[in-house]
């Protein structure tokens, strides 16, 4: 993997922020995109933007095989069985929601339970709490391990019979921890629970294969793997979803509207109601191809020994505390610095140029589990280099020192 090249790609990452050349580690948030991604949707525009599944006319032919063909691109880059199993949607939060609502309010009922850990972003979360709510279903949590891990046997000691839903995120977008969601999915089955996977920060970073994995939903963000923000993926086994009422209707989901009664389209159109985000579909292709191209696996590589070696640096510093598992991870490091307000340091991280998150990182509860009620992150991505990290580490030491003037 040639960095340069593929930072080449990437024109934003050429540029001064407050006066030193931008450090971008906020990954986990939002990605950025290579320039094939943003001419592919520029393309679109100028030359065959049109509205799909309707129209008889060249343009329209040619913007719906391009949707199409995302599908495609989507279901090989997953391994799903067949495009029928492939729904675009707003993203993942929109995704959980579609099976929390369509699946789990039409499935639950008192005495049912959901089953999900502390360590859920809130999009994994409070559609099961809600989902609880209005069904009289009950939300249990398979307990952290002190280094925010999970074990199997607490699993299985939470997983019972009475389970029917088991919701978790493939890796942490806190901690880093990859879960070993396959080896859930099969605890899950063994109950007669389905297995429902938060992808938005695996699909991006390492070789997804739903079929492997053998969960029964899985769910990403586009804008989080070079793609564009407003579209994203479910993957449902199509058991599954063909047994599902729409989560939303409207335009283009139907089959045949009478005045009190319809039917809707064959899957996977059935989720997809109204106008459908076209050029984002062609963006996300396009990011497909380039991701595949650099390999999923070499990305992975490189953004764990770029983890690896952010562990190695930062844990020298004095006053540090880092979070989430040493091994086993995604290029995610999360950290406080003793004395220092998270937003503080990522404030002065940013007159550097640097740009980490700060704050809660849509995780309340497992701040609360932490202790503290924000962190800092940095996360990588394949375009970051180990001199990035030495800038980080060289930052988080300067703010370091300017704070214990202040303090
Ligand atoms: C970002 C993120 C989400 C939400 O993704 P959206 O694109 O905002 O819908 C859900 N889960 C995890 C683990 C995330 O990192």
């Amino acid at each position: 993997m040639d960095i340069e090249t593929i930072r080449e790609q990437f024109p934003i990452l050429h540029q001064e922020v407050n006066g030193a050349p931008l450090v971008y580690l906020d990954n986990g948030a939002t990605s950025q995109k290579p320039k094939a991604v943003i001419e592919a949707m520029e393309r679109y525009y100028k030359e065959y933007n049109s509205n799909i599944h309707r129209g008889v006319h060249t343009l329209g032919t040619l913007a719906t095989d391009a949707y199409e063909g995302a599908r495609e691109k989507v279901r090989r880059f997953i391994n799903a069985g067949s495009t029928e199993e492939v729904i675009f949607t707003r993203g993942t939060t929109t995704a959980l929601n579609t099976v929390a609502y369509s699946y789990g309010r039409a499935n639950l009922k008192e005495g049912d339970e959901v089953v999900i850990t502390p360590m859920e972003h809130h999009a994994n979360l409070i559609p099961w709490q809600q989902a609880c709510k209005a069904t009289g279903a009950t939300l249990k949590y398979i307990p952290l391990q002190s280094d925010g891990t999970i074990d199997l046997d607490d699993v299985r000691k939470t997983v019972t019979p009475r389970t029917k839903i088991v919701a978790m995120a493939h890796a942490s977008n806190v901690l880093g921890t990859i879960n070993p969601v396959k080896e859930v999915a099969k605890i899950a089955h063994e109950n007669g629970a389905v297995m429902v996977v938060d992808g938005a920060q695996s699909a991006p970073h390492m070789k997804i294969d739903v079929r492997d994995l053998d969960c029964d939903f899985y769910a990403f963000s586009s804008h989080k793997m070079a793609g564009p923000t407003g579209i994203g993926v479910l993957y449902g086994k199509k058991a599954l979803l063909e047994n599902m009422e729409p989560f939303e209707t409207g335009g283009e989901m139907i089959d045949f509207v009478d005045l009190y009664d319809s039917t809707w389209k064959e899957l996977p159109w059935k989720f997809e109601a109204g106008t459908m985000p076209i050029a984002e579909a062609v963006g996300l292709a396009s990011a497909i191809d380039f991701l595949t191209e650099v390999g999923l696996e070499n990305i992975h590589v490189h953004e764990t020994e770029l983890a690896r070696y952010a562990l190695e640096l930062l844990s020298d510093i004095d006053g540090i505390e880092i979070y989430g598992p040493m091994e086993n991870r995604v290029g995610i490091v999360t950290f406080n610095l003793k004395g220092v307000h998270a937003h503080d340091l990522s404030t002065i991280l940013d007159t550097m140029g640097i740009a980490v998150r700060a704050g809660h990182h849509c995780c309340q509860p497992l701040m609360r589990w932490l202790g503290v009620s924000a962190t800092a992150r940095a996360s990588f991505y394949l375009y970051n280099t180990k001199a990035e990290v030495e800038k980080l580490a060289d930052g988080i030491r300067k703010a370091k020192e300017y704070f214990g003037d202040v303090l």
